[in-house]
């Protein structure tokens, strides 16, 4: 075995890619969760990507019965817009492959959908999408989920998708170099975390954290309230 071989990293899952880029010192905390699946509701709200032709022929009350965070009008609007504009939207109704296992040389995960013809994945996230383009850590799982086809495939990757359908959203990302510059930082976060890195102090990402009191933060709020 070569030096080279003996010190190549241990691919880094997807998953571990996000949170880093979120915050790292998030990702130390949730690696030292015993248990790290994601609870049944991220499911039921990923699930609405498999079914977009049902939900734009479903009528209100049936899309008030779902997991989805608009008014059932501006829903289905969304919805037809992104049918209207994409060019991948056949793909994305009917993928070339769903829950797909992805290993690459440096990342390993699921891609919730591989399109077809040029093959780029698709990342399925259950949150809010932001007002315009996709959130930081959604780009980096992205990137990850196409360097790992593109390893697998042996061909080049160019762009990714990323779907927030709990508001009927998707949105196409090229694999620019801010993009993979970003994806680089968090491969080194993650793969390099040691020890609880520092705190960040970014009051929209600590309040909604879920170890704000572990980490031992205090919300901008909560400082003033308490006269900091
Ligand atoms: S509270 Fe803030 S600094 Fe602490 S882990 Fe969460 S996001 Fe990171």
């Amino acid at each position: 075995m070569t030096d080279s071989a003996a010190k190549a990293p241990m691919p880094v899952a997807f998953s571990d890619l996000r949170i880093a880029a979120y915050c790292p010192r998030k990702l130390y905390y949730r690696r030292r969760e015993p248990d790290r699946e994601p609870p049944e509701s991220v499911a039921e709200r990923r699930d609405l990507a498999t079914c977009y032709p049902d939900l734009l022929a479903a009528d209100d009350a049936t899309l008030r019965e779902l997991p989805i965070d608009e008014p059932p009008p501006r829903y289905r609007r969304t919805l037809e817009r992104a049918r209207d504009r994409l060019d991948c939207w056949e793909d994305l109704v009917d993928p070339t492959a769903r829950n797909v296992y992805l290993t690459g040389r440096e990342c390993h995960g699921i891609a919730h959908k591989v399109l077809g013809d040029p093959p780029r994945p698709s990342i399925v996230s259950p949150g809010d999408p932001p007002d315009a383009g996709v959130w930081k850590p959604h780009s980096v799982q992205a990137v990850a989920a196409a360097k790992a086809l593109a390893w697998e495939r042996q061909r080049p990757v160019e762009s990714a998708v990323v779907e927030y359908p709990t508001h009927g959203v998707v949105r196409t990302i090229d694999l620019t170099t801010r993009r993979k510059a970003a994806y680089r930082e968090a491969l080194r976060s993650a793969a390099s975390l040691d020890g609880p890195p520092s705190r960040i102090e970014n009051d929209a990402k600590c309040e909604p954290c879920e170890y704000a009191s572990e980490c031992g933060v205090r919300s901008r709020s909560l400082s003033s309230l308490l006269g900091d």
